[in-house]
Order: C-alpha cells, then sequence, then structure tokens
C-alpha cells in the first residue's frame, strides 16, 4: 500500500467525459489498495475566461481604469477548481468510491498575502491523512489557498503542479504524479518540435531551469517543492487508457522522473531546449559610466515589481558613456518606461528604446558544466540560418539567446536538432 496525489491539469479535466476518465485512473489506484489525494485543475481555458471577466469589470463598471482588487481577482479565479473539485468527488461517488472534495480554506493551505501569485506557507494535512486512512479520496481544488487575512487566495498561472507537491510532501506521499496532455517531459515543447523525444528521468536542477525559461509543463515552484522535500514526482499522460498495461506500476509508472542527478545514469550534455515568448528588450543609451547607475535603473524597476532578466552593458564608443540593454516580460514595457522616465534625472540617461514581441531560446543541460564548447555550437546553428542574436546570458547549466519573435520555432528546432536531440 502507498500513498499517492494524482493532479491532473486543466485539459485532463476539460469536460464531464474527460472527469470520467480521470475517476477512472483514481479508481485503478484505489483498487489497488493506494491511499490517494487527487489535485485539479479548473476546466481548460476557465482560467482566462475568469481573468478575462476580472480585467474587464472596472471600465464595464465606469472606471477609467482596468485597477482590480487582487482579493476579488483571487475570489473569481479560485472557482475554476472548486467547479472540478465538486464534480470529479461526484464522479467518484457514482463508481462507488468514497470522496469528497475540498477547497484550499477547508484544509486548509495557508499562503502568504501576495494575492494572485500566492507562496504556500503551511497546509495542515492531518484530517485529509485520517480521512485517507479511513479509506476517503480527497479531491482537493488545486491554484488555491487561505491567506493570513483570512481571504481566498491563488499561487499564479499554472499553480495547481504547487498544490500538488506541496500537499504530497505535506501528507508525506510516496509519490506525485502530474497527469497532462503530454506524456512526460519532453527534450523540448513536443508542440513545437514533434521530434521531440521524451526524457525517462530528468534531473530537478534541469526541471527548474526548464520551467523557469519556459517550459510550462510544470511550474516552477513545484519543482522547487519537489527539490527541497525530495518529492518523488512524475509527469505522465492523462490520455492513456487508464487501465493499460503498466498504468499501476508503483515503482516505474509511465512518464517522466524528475529526480537527483545521481540517479541518472547516462547524462547527456544538454538535456533540453525552452523557449519563452513576450519578451521586450529596453535600452537606455548613452549612460554615465559611473559607479551606482545600475543601482539607480534596477532599484526602482525592482520597487516596482518588474522583473528584468537579461541584462548587457556595453562600452559607448567615447568610453565615458555606456548603453545598457535588458529584458523585461513585455507586458511591463509601458510600465518600466515610465519608471525609467520618472527616474531620468537621477539615472542620467539621453533615451529609452525599447522593443517587444522577442523571444529567449535557452539551451540546458548538467552535462554543461564540465564541457566546453557548448555556447559556439549554438551560435553557430544559429547563425547559419540566419538568425540574429540580441543577448546572451549564461549559468554553470544554461545558455540563454533572446531573438526576434518570428525566429521562435526555427530556433528551437536548430537547436534542438544542433544537439543532436532529437536522435539520441
Ligand atoms: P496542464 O493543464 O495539464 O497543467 P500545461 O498546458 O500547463 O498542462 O502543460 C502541458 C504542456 O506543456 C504541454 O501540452 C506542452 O505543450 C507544454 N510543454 C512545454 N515544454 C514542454 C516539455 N519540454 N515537455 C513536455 N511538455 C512541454
Ligand atoms: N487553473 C489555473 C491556471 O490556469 C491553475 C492551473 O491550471 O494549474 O493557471
Ligand atoms: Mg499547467
Amino acid at each position: 500500500m502507498a500513498r499517492i496525489v494524482m493532479k491532473f491539469g486543466g485539459t485532463s479535466v476539460a469536460d464531464l467525459d474527460r472527469i470520467r476518465n480521470v475517476a477512472r485512473h483514481v479508481k485503478r489506484e484505489v483498487d489497488a489498495g493506494h491511499e490517494v489525494a487527487v489535485v485539479v485543475s479548473a476546466m481548460s481555458g476557465k482560467t482566462n475566461e475568469l481573468v478575462g471577466w476580472v480585467q474587464n469589470m472596472p471600465k464595464v463598471a465606469g472606471a477609467d481604469h482596468s485597477i482590480y482588487d487582487a482579493r476579488e481577482y483571487d475570489a473569481v479565479v479560485a472557482s475554476g477548481e472548486q467547479v472540478t473539485s465538486g464534480l470529479l468527488a461526484i464522479a467518484l461517488q457514482a463508481m462507488g468510491i468514497n470522496a469528497r472534495s475540498w477547497q484550499g480554506w477547508q484544509i486548509p493551505i495557508r499562503t502568504d498575502n501576495a494575492h494572485g501569485a500566492a507562496r504556500i506557507l503551511e497546509i495542515e494535512g492531518e484530517d485529509i491523512i485520517r480521512r485517507m486512512g479511513e479509506g476517503q479520496v480527497a479531491v482537493i481544488a488545486g491554484f488555491q489557498g487561505l491567506g493570513p487575512d483570512n481571504r481566498l487566495s491563488t499561487l499564479g498561472r499554472g499553480g495547481s503542479d504547487t498544490s500538488a507537491v506541496a500537499i504530497a510532501a505535506a501528507v508525506k506521499a510516496d509519490r506525485c504524479d502530474i497527469y497532462t496532455d503530454v506524456d512526460g517531459v519532453y527534450t523540448t515543447d513536443p508542440r513545437i518540435e514533434p521530434k521531440a523525444r521524451r526524457l525517462k528521468k530528468i534531473a530537478f536542477e534541469e526541471m527548474l531551469e526548464m520551467a523557469s525559461l519556459g517550459a510550462k509543463v510544470l511550474q516552477v515552484r513545484s519543482v522547487e517543492l519537489a527539490m527541497v522535500f525530495k518529492v518523488r514526482t512524475f509527469v505522465r499522460s492523462s490520455f492513456e487508457d487508464p487501465d493499460a498495461p503498466g498504468m499501476g506500476d508503483l515503482l516505474n509508472p509511465p512518464g517522466t522522473l524528475i529526480c537527483d542527478e545521481e540517479e541518472i545514469v547516462e547524462q547527456e550534455v544538454v538535456t533540453g531546449i525552452a523557449y519563452a515568448k513576450d519578451e521586450a528588450q529596453i535600452s537606455l543609451r548613452r549612460l554615465a559610466d559611473r559607479p551606482g547607475v545600475s543601482a539607480a535603473i534596477f532599484g526602482p524597476l525592482a520597487e516596482n515589481h518588474i522583473n528584468v532578466d537579461m541584462i548587457v552593458q556595453n562600452i559607448s564608443e567615447d568610453g565615458s558613456k555606456t548603453d545598457m540593454t535588458f529584458t523585461v516580460p513585455s507586458g511591463d514595457v509601458e510600465k518600466a518606461l515610465r519608471v525609467l522616465g520618472e527616474n531620468k534625472d537621477k539615472i542620467g540617461y539621453d533615451v529609452a528604446q525599447s522593443e517587444s514581441g522577442l523571444v529567449k531560446v535557452s539551451v540546458i543541460g548538467i552535462g554543461m558544466r564540465s564541457h566546453a564548447g557548448v555556447a559556439a555550437t549554438a551560435f553557430r546553428a544559429l547563425a547559419e540560418k540566419g538568425i540574429n542574436i540580441k543577448a546572451i546570458t549564461t549559468s554553470e547549466i544554461k545558455i540563454s539567446i533572446l531573438i526576434d519573435g518570428p525566429y521562435a520555432e526555427l530556433a528551437v528546432r536548430t537547436l534542438h536538432s544542433c544537439y543532436g536531440l532529437d536522435k539520441s
């Protein structure tokens, strides 16, 4: 007997038929004698619809702005998961399985008060553990928790993954299965590159980079939690026949295991390619080249919660001045330019230029630590395809390259094949 947390994403619970299919996956594990907690997302598209309503409400009500109360945003967008948790509990009951739904506040899953992007602080799992021990399946609404202000909170987009891993850690589950519409983590997004290969295992650190560099198959925070709390996490498909051979395998279920790098016997130099769309570049021209100038730029941006990513500084022709180029999410460009404009005298630059619609493609692999020339291979391959590089950043296990938006898919495929990821 094992204790298993099963998480089902939006496409897996997209309609009543899909929810019935999910119930069959759950039934398989219950019939095998396991204790089961299930975490569900909202039906696919639902959260986007709810977010759209929230964004439109102020103007429809006569305001001349689109600003809204983040606590009410959470009250609205958390509702999608309430629906699917109830429906799945009903489906399970109809199959003769003892089950009940739990909202985040009922457990409770306690979070901080960063409404819209809250972090889980604590999960009081005793009730669920006791009931699981009595044979009841806990069907938990993902994505939501309870803030210190006693209000509903949500964990940021894609947050049900994090709910699931956090619950698995809290109830000391033997395994956390993230069921989605692909049958594992691939060398790159299989929607972009059909030749992408499924990975049997991927190291926590690589998955962390993949997720933070754009592979939305897992929310970044869920990978962090899995790494810290050593949660045995699998990514697998809900679209396979729930009763196909091997689906109920306890130690080696089909899918990708996220694990310590020591568990990976044959480590490739490059494990995967990720991409993030909607990046924008801002360049400040002819800055004074003096101590404190970076602090003057990035301090105010940070205070305004603008996430700066790649930073490139170069010397202008006359040596006394410098140019600073950095990237922010496209959605933050206007705000960033406003903040920079307000601080123009303090920073001391000539002009601010911006360009939106850029894409960051990244090459990820732990093997890079001990191999030279990995970056050069990428640059050469992109050059051969005529793809211009606008900025580069590297770390021990990744190279990120900023390019023009229209080249995104070509760049992903080019990088994927230049490291032989479509072959090995
Ligand atoms: P869910 O609704 O189940 O949470 P998501 O849409 O959030 O599913 O994540 C699954 C999607 O992630 C896949 O459909 C796939 O297009 C995308 N994806 C991006 N990169 C990868 C990758 N390296 N491996 C697998 N899937 C990936
Ligand atoms: N429904 C939420 C979202 O779309 C959470 C999730 O699916 O993980 O972001
Ligand atoms: Mg997701």
